[in-house]
């Protein structure tokens, strides 16, 4: 059968053809809250950034409902995408090739601690403002590459009048004038994002999200605006702003507003510009959110804030990022979630695809931007062997590399060992290897004794979430000189001339040097959107007032919606089979615990 059939097989399951479930008339894709298939605090949810957090966890199971697949879609090039929130704001990588710079990053105050919108900065404060990034969005992604960047306007966004060719003013961007070209880089990116476009087709008969009132703050990039406008055909209106002050795609955010979508973002916002948009999505007299996308939580804290009586309106908040949930499920231990959560970082669809081939294929992009290396007979070594670890080393594998492993888990470490890497110490291999890379999610890794000891000309850079693998602050010591020798690259130079290459000083090195592939995005981007269906028509006491995961199911029917892709033909159980395994044949097909 092919997958196709199968999806559309799912897309018709009654929930009471699962064992132990009714059939939930109001909404086909939802669990019932009292389901077996929801699972209270197992399996539990770990954050690379919140290793000591004991989160709730719940999991569910549940039938795909309305949605049918679509037909094999085209295939077409990967986008850019960089992070320049993680970089230190040293540069964006342009669509050119070419490198822009930008002015290092400091940190958004959150709301309570500022917020006078009134007083505005002068065009030269603002710029300098504008050396700001949001606390919380350091750990998703964002496309810096813009091609239109019309950095030669120095007008602010926030003193134009602008309006789009039906007379709509309610939006705030760069430049309305960029809209034609926007939409080109929108078609380019849907040809990569095959499931949103096949939800968007089903959607021609039914409007799952008919009457939601989604506001959305996420990077503002050409998959973004794909997975907008697919909720806006499942019937969702949707007001946005960034989440991230550098990520905007000028041109998509102008592409969006002649479409008709409020949006309020540019890239190069100042820490008051950040808030002021998102301020502007929230605060509209006569519309009131019943939904939240959020990426990082700023939203969700600026509504907390500001404006804490339209959660009673609000039937839910979707959440992407490592740090937004930790925020939530902060929220929830201390009984102050007032709605309920989805937590789409860890559905098994974004970790097992975003963190393994993602890196996979942006680890040698980072490399290669950053420093020309070549990678055939170089020796690496790999600091960590979890999802990251793995699929840096396995492309490093296949280029030719000689790649070493250090793990603290001898489960990793056996693994490791068994796809053909050596284990080591780090002090073992120190002195010989060509580049180091981390991506452990731990503190301290390479620390400055590692550092001494490194050949010259040996590459330095991390994978992990935060700047703390590698200790960069040691080496800002006075016998130490630091020559920069391209954007996101440091020579530091020790008084004998030896020098490390040191890439964007140990922040994300491809989401602050390279671009990740849009497909990966699209795995993610239809989980947020069947997170928010989900939330938005479950019946009244299904989610309470805590964060969960998606459903089982539904992870499986976004990886189902990306099969055609690939022409993939997925094997059926017989009944026999399913009846062996115990096991619906429509899944879902592991446990809420199996790891995959
Ligand atoms: P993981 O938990 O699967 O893997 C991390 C591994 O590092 C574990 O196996 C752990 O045992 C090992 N480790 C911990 N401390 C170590 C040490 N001192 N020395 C050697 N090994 C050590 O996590 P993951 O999914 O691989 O993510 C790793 C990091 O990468 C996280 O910070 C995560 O947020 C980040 N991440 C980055 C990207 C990206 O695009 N660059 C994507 C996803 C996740």
């Amino acid at each position: 059968m092919s997958v196709q059939v199968l999806a559309a097989k799912m897309a018709e399951v009654e929930l009471k053809d699962v064992p132990g479930k009714e059939l939930t008339p109001e909404s086909p894709l939802t669990p019932k809250a009292d389901d077996k298939g929801i699972v209270e605090n197992e399996p539990k949810a770990t954050s690379a950034t919140t290793p000591t957090m004991e989160p709730i966890v719940k999991t569910g199971d549940t039938s795909p409902g309305f949605l049918t697949p679509n037909t094999k879609m085209p295939q077409a090039s990967a986008m850019k995408r960089t992070d320049p929130q993680q970089n230190g704001g040293e540069a964006f990588v342009n669509r050119d090739g070419t490198v822009a710079e930008a002015p290092r990053l400091k940190k958004i105050q959150f709301a309570d601690q500022k917020q006078e919108f009134n007083k505005r900065p002068t065009k030269i404060g603002r710029r300098s403002l504008s050396r700001s990034i949001s606390q919380s969005s350091t750990d998703s992604y964002g496309s810096a590459a813009s091609y239109t960047d019309s950095s030669d306007d120095e007008t602010s966004p926030r003193d134009k009048q602008q309006k789009n060719s039906k007379g709509n003013g309610d939006f705030c961007i760069k430049n309305i004038k960029q809209a034609d070209f926007g939409r080109r880089e929108i078609e380019i990116a849907e040809q990569e994002m095959p499931a949103l476009m096949a939800l968007r087709k089903r959607a021609q008969g039914e409007k799952p999200l008919a009457g939601a009132k989604v506001v959305g703050c996420t990077h503002i990039t050409a998959q973004t605006a794909v997975l907008m406008e697919t909720l806006t055909a499942l019937g969702a209106q949707c007001r946005w702003a960034a989440c991230n002050i550098y990520s905007t795609q000028n041109e998509v955010a102008a592409a969006l507003a002649e479409g008709g979508f409020s949006v309020f973002a540019w890239k190069g916002e100042s820490e008051d510009d950040f808030w002021w948009c998102i301020d502007r999505c929230v605060n509209l007299e006569g519309w009131q959110p019943n939904m939240i996308l959020d990426d990082g939580g700023d939203l969700t804290h600026w509504i907390y804030k500001k404006y804490p009586n339209m959660f009673k309106k609000i039937k839910g908040i979707v959440e992407e990022s490592v740090t937004g949930v930790h925020r939530l499920y902060q929220l929830s231990k201390a009984g102050k979630l007032c709605v309920p959560a989805m937590n789409v970082n860890d559905s098994v669809t974004k970790q097992k695809f975003d963190n393994l081939y993602c890196c996979r294929e942006s680890i040698l992009d980072g490399l290669k931007r950053t420093t020309d290396v070549m990678f055939g007979g170089k020796q690496v070594v790999v600091c960590g062997y979890g999802e990251v670890g793995k699929g840096c080393c396995a492309a490093l594998k296949a280029m030719g590399s000689i790649v070493y492993v250090t793990e603290i888990d001898p489960i990793c470490a056996l693994q490791a060992c068994m796809d053909g890497f050596r284990l080591v110490k780090l002090n073992e291999v120190i002195r010989q290897v060509d580049i180091v890379i981390t991506c452990t999610g731990n503190k301290n890794v390479v620390v400055r004794e590692y550092l001494d000891r490194m050949k010259n000309g040996c590459i330095v850079c991390n994978m992990g979430h935060s700047n703390t693998e590698i200790d960069v602050a040691s080496l800002r010591t006075p016998e130490l000189t630091w020559e920069r020798v391209r954007s996101q690259v440091d020579h530091v130079i020790w008084p004998d001339g030896k020098r490390i290459v040191l890439l964007a000083e140990g922040r994300l090195l491809n989401l602050s040097c390279s671009t990740v592939p849009t497909f990966v995005l699209s795995i993610t981007a239809t989980t947020q959107a069947l997170a928010l269906i989900e939330l938005y028509n479950a019946p009244e006491g299904r989610y309470k007032q805590d964060v969960y995961l998606l459903p089982k199911k539904m992870d499986e029917y976004v990886a189902s919606l990306h099969l055609p892709t690939f022409d993939a033909h997925l094997t059926e159980l017989s009944d026999e089979q399913a009846k062996y395994l115990g096991l619906n044949k429509n899944g879902p097909f592991k446990p809420n615990y199996y790891r995959y």
